[in-house]
Protein backbone atom coordinates (compact mmCIF):
# COMPACT_ATOMS: atom_id res chain seq x y z
CA UNK A 1 0.00 0.00 0.00
CA UNK A 2 1.48 3.21 -1.02
CA UNK A 3 0.85 6.17 1.18
CA UNK A 4 -1.47 9.28 0.56
CA UNK A 5 0.20 12.07 0.32
CA UNK A 6 -2.59 13.81 3.24
CA UNK A 7 -1.66 10.55 5.04
CA UNK A 8 -0.80 10.33 8.84
CA UNK A 9 2.58 10.95 10.40
CA UNK A 10 3.40 8.09 12.80
CA UNK A 11 4.91 9.15 16.04
CA UNK A 12 6.93 6.71 18.27
CA UNK A 13 8.03 6.59 21.46
CA UNK A 14 9.40 3.97 24.04
CA UNK A 15 8.22 4.99 26.94
CA UNK A 16 4.98 6.85 28.40
CA UNK A 17 7.10 9.99 29.81
CA UNK A 18 8.27 10.44 26.54
CA UNK A 19 4.81 11.22 24.78
CA UNK A 20 3.04 11.96 28.06
CA UNK A 21 2.39 16.01 26.39
CA UNK A 22 1.96 14.59 22.67
CA UNK A 23 -0.58 12.52 23.73
CA UNK A 24 -2.46 15.91 26.10
CA UNK A 25 -2.49 17.94 22.73
CA UNK A 26 -3.64 15.57 21.11
CA UNK A 27 -6.69 15.22 23.55
CA UNK A 28 -7.79 18.36 22.37
CA UNK A 29 -8.83 17.43 19.14
CA UNK A 30 -12.60 16.51 19.31
CA UNK A 31 -12.13 13.81 16.36
CA UNK A 32 -9.07 12.14 17.94
CA UNK A 33 -10.41 8.26 18.26
CA UNK A 34 -7.57 5.37 19.84
CA UNK A 35 -7.50 2.28 17.71
CA UNK A 36 -6.22 -0.78 19.69
CA UNK A 37 -3.58 -3.34 17.91
CA UNK A 38 -1.67 -5.97 18.50
CA UNK A 39 -1.82 -4.75 22.81
CA UNK A 40 -0.49 -0.99 21.26
CA UNK A 41 -3.19 2.45 21.59
CA UNK A 42 -2.85 4.09 18.51
CA UNK A 43 -4.16 7.56 18.84
CA UNK A 44 -5.29 8.96 15.56
CA UNK A 45 -6.01 12.88 15.50
CA UNK A 46 -4.64 16.10 14.50
CA UNK A 47 -1.59 17.92 16.30
CA UNK A 48 -1.03 21.71 14.94
CA UNK A 49 -3.66 20.77 12.25
CA UNK A 50 -1.43 17.57 10.93
CA UNK A 51 -3.23 14.47 10.54
CA UNK A 52 -1.08 11.89 13.00
CA UNK A 53 -1.02 8.95 14.94
CA UNK A 54 0.60 8.78 18.51
CA UNK A 55 1.87 5.66 19.85
CA UNK A 56 3.93 3.53 22.33
CA UNK A 57 5.84 1.10 20.88
CA UNK A 58 7.14 0.06 24.46
CA UNK A 59 11.36 -1.03 24.84
CA UNK A 60 13.31 -3.00 22.82
CA UNK A 61 14.08 -3.64 18.96
CA UNK A 62 11.06 -6.16 18.64
CA UNK A 63 8.38 -3.86 20.26
CA UNK A 64 9.79 -1.35 18.23
CA UNK A 65 9.28 -3.19 14.73
CA UNK A 66 6.17 -4.68 15.14
CA UNK A 67 4.70 -1.14 15.71
CA UNK A 68 6.43 0.63 12.91
CA UNK A 69 4.39 -2.28 10.82
CA UNK A 70 1.35 -1.87 12.50
CA UNK A 71 2.29 1.70 11.72
CA UNK A 72 2.89 1.09 7.74
CA UNK A 73 -0.16 -1.72 7.13
CA UNK A 74 -3.19 -0.49 9.50
CA UNK A 75 -2.66 2.91 9.04
CA UNK A 76 -1.08 3.73 6.45
CA UNK A 77 1.41 6.68 7.70
CA UNK A 78 3.02 8.42 5.09
CA UNK A 79 6.39 8.58 7.49
CA UNK A 80 7.65 7.81 11.04
CA UNK A 81 9.22 9.84 13.54
CA UNK A 82 10.70 8.03 16.58
CA UNK A 83 11.43 10.32 19.80
CA UNK A 84 12.92 9.36 23.02
CA UNK A 85 16.12 9.40 24.82
CA UNK A 86 19.90 7.65 24.94
CA UNK A 87 22.81 7.06 26.65
CA UNK A 88 25.74 9.27 25.16
CA UNK A 89 28.72 7.66 23.60
CA UNK A 90 30.43 10.21 21.73
CA UNK A 91 33.61 12.60 23.83
CA UNK A 92 31.59 15.43 23.36
CA UNK A 93 27.97 14.45 24.22
CA UNK A 94 26.38 15.84 27.49
CA UNK A 95 23.41 15.04 28.81
CA UNK A 96 20.69 16.92 27.70
CA UNK A 97 22.46 16.86 24.50
CA UNK A 98 19.92 16.06 20.98
CA UNK A 99 21.08 13.58 19.12
CA UNK A 100 19.48 13.54 15.36
CA UNK A 101 20.31 9.95 13.52
CA UNK A 102 22.35 10.54 10.75
CA UNK A 103 22.76 6.55 10.19
CA UNK A 104 21.66 3.89 12.32
CA UNK A 105 23.00 0.28 13.19
CA UNK A 106 22.11 -2.50 15.33
CA UNK A 107 24.95 -2.93 17.32
CA UNK A 108 23.48 -6.75 18.49
CA UNK A 109 23.46 -8.34 15.38
CA UNK A 110 26.16 -10.19 15.12
CA UNK A 111 25.76 -13.50 12.32
CA UNK A 112 29.33 -13.71 12.17
CA UNK A 113 30.98 -16.01 10.55
CA UNK A 114 27.81 -16.45 8.11
CA UNK A 115 28.18 -12.89 7.41
CA UNK A 116 30.02 -9.76 8.95
CA UNK A 117 29.48 -8.50 12.24
CA UNK A 118 26.51 -5.80 12.28
CA UNK A 119 25.51 -7.27 8.94
CA UNK A 120 21.23 -7.81 9.06
CA UNK A 121 21.41 -11.39 7.64
CA UNK A 122 20.07 -11.58 3.60
CA UNK A 123 19.86 -7.88 3.59
CA UNK A 124 23.43 -7.11 2.91
CA UNK A 125 23.86 -3.94 4.85
CA UNK A 126 24.40 -3.21 8.38
CA UNK A 127 23.52 0.92 8.43
CA UNK A 128 20.48 2.58 7.56
CA UNK A 129 19.72 5.86 6.77
CA UNK A 130 16.71 8.44 7.63
CA UNK A 131 15.21 10.81 5.05
CA UNK A 132 17.28 13.48 4.67
CA UNK A 133 14.50 16.33 4.53
CA UNK A 134 12.74 14.93 7.57
CA UNK A 135 16.12 14.66 9.40
CA UNK A 136 16.63 18.02 8.24
CA UNK A 137 13.83 19.18 9.14
CA UNK A 138 14.36 17.60 12.63
CA UNK A 139 17.81 19.35 13.45
CA UNK A 140 16.07 22.41 12.76
CA UNK A 141 13.00 22.07 15.01
CA UNK A 142 15.37 20.87 17.65
CA UNK A 143 17.31 24.46 17.13
CA UNK A 144 14.37 26.33 17.64
CA UNK A 145 13.08 24.52 19.83
CA UNK A 146 16.36 24.96 21.85
CA UNK A 147 16.43 28.71 21.13
CA UNK A 148 12.78 29.81 21.11
CA UNK A 149 12.29 27.65 24.78
CA UNK A 150 15.48 26.95 26.47
CA UNK A 151 17.70 30.12 25.51
CA UNK A 152 14.38 32.50 26.70
CA UNK A 153 13.91 30.55 29.68
CA UNK A 154 17.59 30.91 30.85
CA UNK A 155 17.60 34.01 29.78
CA UNK A 156 18.52 36.03 33.30
CA UNK A 157 19.71 32.59 34.72
CA UNK A 158 23.08 31.40 34.90
CA UNK A 159 22.98 28.36 33.12
CA UNK A 160 26.38 26.16 32.48
CA UNK A 161 25.61 25.03 28.91
CA UNK A 162 22.71 24.92 26.50
CA UNK A 163 22.50 22.04 24.95
CA UNK A 164 23.84 21.21 21.88
CA UNK A 165 22.33 19.21 18.36
CA UNK A 166 24.84 16.51 17.21
CA UNK A 167 24.10 14.42 13.85
CA UNK A 168 25.22 10.91 13.55
CA UNK A 169 25.55 7.86 13.85
CA UNK A 170 22.69 6.01 16.63
CA UNK A 171 23.22 1.96 17.07
CA UNK A 172 20.79 -0.18 18.91
CA UNK A 173 20.35 -3.19 20.66
CA UNK A 174 18.01 -5.11 23.50
CA UNK A 175 20.65 -4.05 26.12
CA UNK A 176 20.51 -1.10 28.53
CA UNK A 177 24.01 -0.24 28.67
CA UNK A 178 25.45 1.12 32.17
CA UNK A 179 28.82 -0.19 32.84
CA UNK A 180 31.80 1.10 32.10
CA UNK A 181 33.25 -2.18 30.43
CA UNK A 182 29.94 -2.59 27.84
CA UNK A 183 30.46 1.03 27.43
CA UNK A 184 34.03 0.44 25.85
CA UNK A 185 33.70 -2.57 23.92
CA UNK A 186 30.80 -0.68 22.32
CA UNK A 187 32.95 2.41 21.42
CA UNK A 188 35.88 0.33 20.32
CA UNK A 189 33.08 -2.28 18.36
CA UNK A 190 31.92 1.14 16.85
CA UNK A 191 33.72 3.81 17.13
CA UNK A 192 31.32 6.21 15.36
CA UNK A 193 28.55 5.76 17.36
CA UNK A 194 27.35 9.20 18.91
CA UNK A 195 24.20 7.59 20.79
CA UNK A 196 22.99 4.14 22.56
CA UNK A 197 19.30 3.22 22.50
CA UNK A 198 17.08 0.08 22.09
CA UNK A 199 14.97 0.57 19.03
CA UNK A 200 16.30 3.53 16.53
CA UNK A 201 18.16 0.56 14.10
CA UNK A 202 14.85 -1.98 14.59
CA UNK A 203 12.53 1.09 13.10
CA UNK A 204 15.26 2.17 10.22
CA UNK A 205 15.16 -1.60 9.08
CA UNK A 206 11.29 -1.55 8.68
CA UNK A 207 11.09 2.21 7.30
CA UNK A 208 14.50 0.61 4.74
CA UNK A 209 12.01 -2.44 3.72
CA UNK A 210 8.82 -0.96 3.54
CA UNK A 211 10.83 2.53 1.84
CA UNK A 212 8.65 4.68 4.24
CA UNK A 213 10.21 7.98 5.39
CA UNK A 214 11.35 8.07 8.89
CA UNK A 215 13.79 10.03 11.33
CA UNK A 216 15.12 9.70 14.90
CA UNK A 217 15.80 12.46 17.68
CA UNK A 218 17.27 11.58 20.93
CA UNK A 219 17.83 13.92 23.88
CA UNK A 220 20.84 12.36 25.82
CA UNK A 221 19.95 11.05 29.60
CA UNK A 222 22.91 8.93 30.35
CA UNK A 223 26.36 8.15 29.68
CA UNK A 224 25.98 5.03 29.01
CA UNK A 225 27.80 4.09 32.14
CA UNK A 226 27.14 3.28 35.95
CA UNK A 227 25.39 6.34 36.96
CA UNK A 228 22.94 5.36 34.01
CA UNK A 229 20.08 3.96 36.15
CA UNK A 230 20.08 6.86 38.22
CA UNK A 231 20.05 9.86 35.76
CA UNK A 232 18.10 8.20 33.65
CA UNK A 233 14.91 7.71 35.46
CA UNK A 234 15.86 11.22 36.79
CA UNK A 235 15.71 13.04 33.44
CA UNK A 236 12.96 10.76 32.36
CA UNK A 237 10.98 12.56 34.41
CA UNK A 238 11.93 16.24 34.27
CA UNK A 239 13.03 16.75 30.89
CA UNK A 240 13.15 14.27 28.11
CA UNK A 241 8.88 14.93 27.44
CA UNK A 242 9.47 18.11 27.66
CA UNK A 243 12.40 18.24 24.89
CA UNK A 244 9.85 15.16 23.11
CA UNK A 245 7.32 17.93 22.40
CA UNK A 246 8.55 21.32 22.15
CA UNK A 247 10.76 19.22 19.20
CA UNK A 248 7.72 17.64 17.58
CA UNK A 249 6.01 20.59 18.32
CA UNK A 250 8.33 22.75 15.98
CA UNK A 251 8.66 19.89 13.29
CA UNK A 252 5.30 19.63 12.84
CA UNK A 253 4.07 23.57 12.82
CA UNK A 254 7.30 24.13 10.31
CA UNK A 255 6.27 21.61 7.59
CA UNK A 256 2.46 23.06 7.42
N1 LIG B 1 14.84 1.65 33.79
C1 LIG B 1 13.94 1.78 32.70
C2 LIG B 1 14.50 0.97 31.56
C3 LIG B 1 14.45 1.72 30.33
S1 LIG B 1 15.35 0.98 29.06
C4 LIG B 1 12.58 1.33 33.10
O1 LIG B 1 12.47 0.84 34.20
O2 LIG B 1 11.60 1.50 32.36
C5 LIG B 1 16.01 2.33 28.31
C6 LIG B 1 15.17 3.09 27.30
O3 LIG B 1 15.82 4.33 27.06
C7 LIG B 1 15.08 2.41 25.97
O4 LIG B 1 13.88 2.75 25.34
C8 LIG B 1 16.29 2.96 25.22
O5 LIG B 1 16.00 3.24 23.87
C9 LIG B 1 16.69 4.24 25.93
N2 LIG B 1 18.04 4.31 26.54
C10 LIG B 1 18.44 5.37 27.30
N3 LIG B 1 19.69 5.17 27.77
C11 LIG B 1 20.10 3.97 27.29
C12 LIG B 1 21.29 3.20 27.46
N4 LIG B 1 22.29 3.65 28.23
N5 LIG B 1 21.38 1.99 26.85
C13 LIG B 1 20.35 1.54 26.09
N6 LIG B 1 19.19 2.22 25.91
C14 LIG B 1 19.04 3.43 26.50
Amino acid sequence: MLPLPNAPLGIIAAMPEEIEQLLEQLHQDPSMEMVSVGQRNYYVGSLWQQPCIVTLARIGKVAAATTVAALIHQFGVRAILFTGVAGGLGADLQIGDIVIAGSLMQHDVDASPLFPRHQIPMLNRSCFAPCPLLTEALMQASHNFIASTLESATAHTPVRRLPKVHLGLIVSGDQFISDKSARTALRAAIPDALAVEMEGGAIAQVCYEYDIPFAVMRTISDAADEDAPGSFSDFLNHVAGVYSYGVVHHFIRASL
